[in-house]
């Protein structure tokens, strides 16, 4: 057996998934560095022994992506280049067995709630003392921060609670620290996430903590923009726009995934919601907070829908005039309550539902984008790409939306906000001048 005395281990970490599973790394890579052992991120050097494979299991397309980067992993490990491939995350925790059966040189397997049996693998200790300590994957100036784990609704379609269990809020001391933690290593943006936003608190407070959360978040010094992502919309509580409306660190944005706007497919979908309560709901949200940007999800070619349900969703966009939207082809998942329904929709249907949908999108983000031509708006400068600075405002998160190409004949620091004039506007991005 290897010892550690003779030989450093150093760890590569891979996260494939969504930023959950990104949070999660972070964690794990705290954890690593506290127990002395060198860890990477995405290391392409190749100059690590170990790979940890953070898996995620969402659906097909994640799976198999996911697969793809064992078996890589796998074939290091066959030419010599590393010693031991540990698989952890969703997909991990879902099919574990089954996996285990097919890829047998896998070291070892671990679940999304096992990170102490992991590191115990990796001959360190699991530190309690470091809740809220992480080794940040993003640039230092953004981080994602997760307010609870799992979730206790039952969308038909969604494997996510099979994978991640019931849910459980962490505490709001908790939650303010690890903000706090993450402003001194020069966090100024922080990305709320969960699976379900709005259901903070319900489970150790007893009522919707959010409003609560958001205020005692707000007050950290030094945290500049707070943005939320992923609020159930039925039983939205309200008191949130309120609180969005009063702070002013806290980002005019709201991302809601609504999956579908057809009451026939929404009831299918079980979101306990109808499209004229979801209208209702997204006619207060623009009233209580004006010019806030949204966000929504959705999802193509759920079984049994129709082309009559795909325009009423696309009606139902053109009326609400979504700032942002994704969408994601329906993945049939067993399991779910949904896998008992026949998956109908042929799958190049659902890739033109897709694009139906989206191109209607295109038109509205277009037309919200030439909105903006002549303003002048605070743009966090993210990185410089090809001799270009790239940066977003507060209606615009990363990866999922608009960037800003900024010119500046000025050097701009990476972090800092700037004000910029916009000239022009595409699509899905907008492009800009420093304004002096
Ligand atoms: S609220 Fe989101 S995570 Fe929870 S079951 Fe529904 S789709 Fe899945």
């Amino acid at each position: 057996m290897k010892s550690k005395t003779l030989t450093k281990d150093k760890v590569n970490i891979i996260t494939l998934g969504c930023s959950k599973n990104l949070v999660d790394s972070e964690v794990l890579s705290g954890q690593l560095l506290a127990n002395q052992i060198d860890v990477v991120h995405e290391n392409k050097k190749l100059d690590h022994n170990i790979s940890i494979v953070n898996t995620c299991g969402f659906i097909d397309k994640a799976k198999e992506e996911s697969i793809n980067t064992i078996l890589d992993q796998l074939e290091l490990k066959r030419r010599g280049k590393l010693e031991k491939v540990y698989v952890t995350g969703c997909l991990s925790e879902r099919y574990r067995s089954d996996l285990e059966q097919e890829m047998p040189e896998v070291d070892a397997w671990f679940g999304t709630m096992e990170l102490p049996l992991l590191l115990k693998k990796l001959e360190a200790d699991y530190k309690k003392e470091l809740i809220g300590e992480r080794l940040l994957s993003t640039p230092q100036h953004y981080a994602y921060l997760k307010i609870s784990e799992g979730c206790n609704r039952t969308c038909s379609f969604c494997a996510i609670p099979l994978m991640r269990g019931g849910h459980v809020s962490k505490t709001m001391e908790e939650i303010v620290t690890e903000a706090e933690n993450l402003v001194r290593k020069g966090v100024k943006e922080i990305m709320l996430i969960a699976q379900e936003l709005t259901y903070y608190g319900l489970d150790i407070y007893k009522y919707r903590a959010l409003p609560d959360l958001l205020n005692r978040l707000a007050d950290v010094k030094g945290l500049t923009w707070i943005r939320l992502h992923y609020a159930y919309p039925s039983k939205f509580p309200l008191e949130v726009l309120d609180v969005i409306s009063a702070r002013t660190n806290i980002c005019n944005y709201l991302d809601m995934p609504l999956q579908h706007a057809s009451n026939a497919m929404l009831k299918a979908m079980k979101r306990n919601i109808t499209r004229e309560e979801m209208s209702e709901l997204i006619d207060t949200i623009r009233e209580k907070v004006p010019g806030i940007c949204l966000r929504t999800t959705l999802i193509a070619g759920f079984p049994g829908e129709t082309e009559d349900d795909v325009d009423e969703l696309i009606a139902f966009l053109q009326k609400h005039r979504f700032d942002r939207v994704g969408i994601f082809n329906y993945s049939h998942e067993e399991n779910t309550t949904a896998h008992e329904l026949v998956d109908d929709v042929p799958a190049e249907v659902k890739s033109a539902r897709a694009q139906r949908i989206m191109e209607a999108q295109q038109e509205i983000s277009f037309e919200k984008n030439q909105e903006k031509v002549g303003q002048i708006l605070t743009v966090l400068v993210d990185k410089k790409e090809a001799g270009r600075y790239l940066g977003r405002t507060e209606f615009d998160s990363v990866e999922v939306d608009n960037e800003v190409i900024i010119h500046s004949k000025k050097k701009l620091p990476i972090g800092d906000f700037v004000q910029v004039k916009i000239t022009r506007a595409f699509d899905y991005d907008l492009e800009g001048e420093l304004v002096d």
